[in-house]
């Protein structure tokens, strides 16, 4: 039999484009169809409740248990209109993917009938039996208690007959033991810093609250040659393959035409996204083979965080039907582009203005400054957190591989930006700022609209981007819940906003004017935080240098880059808002230090079963093949053809030999400190360990069996081949 490479490329050979059917003609006509949406609470909720419920959503007010009972009644009605069965509370428990448990609709009543029940109780809050969710030590087994509460303010949807309720995951002593948690209270912080500053402009800005537009990165491999590469199948990445002959670099996949295959897919994806009220817009190919992203419109963050993990929920559904595998991981392919996810992030208000855009009048535009000018702050004074919040293993596989920011943390604003900063930091005053006295006429703020949608955007190496009217954090990773970003981002500038207050207050008690002191303060942060702003090519060896001389980090590892969790500075700031407590940070310090260790104790233990059971036994295959025939040449040839003609082939037999047996040696070492590494008690020793001495020898052995896949018979091969892998049938 051959062997199961050709079983799965014979797979996908037959490969039929799968048709998709919209529902309806027009898209609007099932967008939004499986959610409880206003327009369905409108119709589904009595006056009272829906206003109650609005209100809830509004000022987190608490809902009473009777309004609570109408809802729940409502839901399961129009639920099980929609085919729905069961019920379940959607979380984001600490593991990075979504939880859900669900129950029937469906309850035993006397004389062996059942009816369908769905309790105001059951809606607000359940006790799922979370005792295997990580917890960081804040949970013991005996008290295993964790509790899921309804926010109400991301709407319940169906999916796959399933009434699906977004809910909060908290112990029972009331810790976070989720990503929504954190990110509620951050919005909250940030709204009530936010505010106090806008009403320095504009008292009838009562409400800031965050938005967020993600770009969505994925690859696309058959599902037959993903079930025959067992490193995809256990970790989503490929722990060896030699590199295509072509891959990217003729430029030929980026915005090319997308292959009819994945067309089929996308237009499925987004029938499904549709009607979930995921607002995806943008597909298209991106730089590798095989690799593609969506793009939604932007909605307000909390909402925007779970139509992403829904989205990637949807990707691997939807995929199934398609005979593929969507490939999320941060660096699936070696020597090509990895994915990443880049939040788009921006402040908006209740007057619905985006406090990014710039205006049209000078207060607007000084306005504009505080905003940017906090931000920029925010970034410098956090910049470790901030390459923190983005940390994973996987991760560490992407930035600052030249294709996705480096690790260093900074932020581009655009030429014309910086020349306004620079002006700024040099004026005596505001009313040089107003007479129009600065050196460029473009200085004149009011001028910002016209100029800025042009002439941002242009430096793609940035961490940090500012692009017109929104930053966008490209450290971000495709696998990311996009919380834990957002949640650092939210806080450090809800920290800045206050404190920039708070100086503007203090400075107008001693008689200066408002503007004045706003003016002052933004001059000094403008100086203070330049450190943090870089317009060059953030990929370059000199900006690494350059970096370093201004004091920023670089920590090119998880274990490393995670210490800003749980710093001295971050306790203060997550307290202070009360975001985190520090024994939540801590513990979710210790969940991300074993995640890193467990994701490298799969990928070594891959790579060494991979190598012994795969790799060796087919090279030493080939190897007696060529020893076979080598010793047949010495029948049929005299000695001295035989020494001129077999040079080459000797040569072979001997290099195989050699990667065979640095291949096994470096086995036996990866195993040694595994093993050494296992028996460290202290988490973040451990990950240190296998971060700098078991992940070493990743690249050491791929190296050698890289080199084998390029001399053994094709046909004794056994792991599909870049070149298959990469390119669609
Ligand atoms: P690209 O970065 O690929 O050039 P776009 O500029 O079209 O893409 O936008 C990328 C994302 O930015 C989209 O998801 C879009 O909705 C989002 N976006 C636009 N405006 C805002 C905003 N004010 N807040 C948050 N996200 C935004
Ligand atoms: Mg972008």
């Amino acid at each position: 039999m051959s062997n199961f490479r050709f079983v799965a490329l014979a797979e996908t050979l037959n490969r039929q484009v799968v048709p998709v059917k919209y529902p309806s003609e027009k898209i609007s006509d099932f967008y939004g169809s499986m959610v409880f949406n206003n327009d369905i609470m409108r119709e589904y909720l009595t006056k009272e409740a829906y206003n109650s419920l609005m209100m809830a959503i509004e000022t987190s007010a608490k809902i009473d248990r009777k309004i609570a009972d109408q809802v729940a009644s409502s839901m399961k009605a129009w639920a099980m209109k929609n085919g729905a069965t069961h019920y379940t509370h959607w979380f984001h428990p600490l593991t990075g993917s979504t939880a859900e448990k669900h129950d029937a609709f469906i309850s035993p009543v006397s004389g062996g009938k059942g009816i369908e029940e769905f309790s105001g109780g059951a809606l607000i809050q359940q006790e799922p039996d979370a005792s295997s969710f990580p917890s960081g030590g804040i949970r013991n087994t005996f008290e295993a208690r964790g509790y899921t509460a309804w926010d109400p303010t991301s709407p319940a949807f169906i999916l796959e007959h399933t009434l699906c309720i977004p809910t909060i995951f908290v112990s029972y002593t009331g810790e976070s033991l989720d990503y929504k948690t954190p990110l509620l209270k951050s919005i909250d912080a940030l709204d009530v810093a936010a505010v106090k500053v806008c009403q320095l402009f504009d008292k009838n800005i009562t409400k800031v609250y965050p938005t967020l537009g993600w770009e969505q990165e994925y690859f696309l491999v058959d599902s037959a040659l993903f079930a025959a590469r067992p490193d995809l199948v256990l970790s989503g990445k490929t722990v060896f393959g030699h590199s295509s002959a072509k891959d990217q670099q003729l430029h030929d996949h980026y915005f090319g035409i997308i292959h009819s295959r994945a067309r089929s897919f996308m237009r499925d994806l987004e029938i499904e996204a549709h009607k979930l009220g995921i607002p995806l817009k943008t597909r298209h190919n991106e730089v590798a083979p095989s690799q593609f992203e969506c793009a939604p419109v932007y909605e307000e963050v909390n909402v925007a965080v779970d139509h992403n993990q829904l989205l990637m929920h949807l990707l691997d559904l939807v995929s199934r039907k398609h005979h593929f595998k969507v490939l999320l991981h941060e660096k699936p392919y070696e020597g090509v582009n990895g994915s990443g996810k880049h939040n788009n992030w921006s402040l908006a208000t209740n007057t619905g203005i985006n406090l990014l855009a710039p205006g049209k009048t000078l207060q607007e535009n000084l306005r504009f400054a505080v905003i940017l000018v906090n931000i920029l702050k925010a970034v410098y004074t956090y910049e470790e957190l901030v390459r923190g919040s983005v940390a994973s293993a996987s991760n560490d596989l992407r930035l600052g591989g030249n294709e996705a920011p480096p690790a260093i943390i900074s932020a581009f604003i655009g030429e014309q930006l910086t020349r306004t900063l620079d002006e700024i930091e040099q004026m005596p005053s505001r009313k040089s700022l107003v007479n129009g006295k600065a050196r460029h006429s473009n200085i004149n703020i009011p001028k910002i609209p016209e100029i800025l949608l042009d002439n941002t955007d242009r430096n793609r190496t940035s961490p940090f981007a500012f692009t017109g009217n929104k930053f966008e954090f490209r450290a971000v990773g495709s696998t990311a819940n996009t919380a834990k970003p957002m949640t650092v981002l939210n806080t450090i500038v809800a920290e800045q906003f206050s404190l920039f207050f708070e100086e503007v207050k203090e400075l107008m008690e001693t008689k200066m004017k408002k503007e004045d002191a706003v003016f002052e303060v933004v001059k000094n942060y403008v100086r203070d935080s330049k450190n943090i702003r870089f317009e060059g090519n953030s990929y370059s060896e000199e900006w690494k240098q350059e970096a370093a001389r201004r004091g920023l980090s670089n920590f090119s590892n998880t274990p490393d880059a995670i210490k800003a969790y749980i710093s001295e500075k971050s306790i203060k700031l997550f307290g202070k808002h009360k975001v985190l407590t520090e024994r939540e940070l801590r513990a979710r310090y210790e969940i991300k230090l074993d995640k890193y260790i467990r994701k490298l104790q799969i990928e070594s233990r891959l790579i060494g079963d991979l190598s012994v059971n795969h790799i060796i036994p087919t090279a030493i295959k080939y190897q007696n093949t060529l020893i076979e025939n080598a010793r047949g040449l010495k029948d049929v040839l005299d000695s001295k053809t035989y020494v001129k003609l077999s040079r080459n082939q000797i040569q072979t037999i001997k290099e195989i030999s050699e990667h065979v047996s640095e291949i096994r040696q470096f086995v036996e070492d990866m195993t040694e400190e595994r093993k050494i590494a296992n028996r460290i008690e202290h988490e973040a020793d451990k990950a240190h360990s296998y971060c700098y001495k078991v992940k070493p020898y990743f690249e050491k052995i791929r190296t050698h069996v890289d080199k084998l896949e390029l001399l053994v018979d094709d046909q004794l091969w056994p792991l599909p081949k870049y070149r298959e892998l990469l390119f669609i049938k």
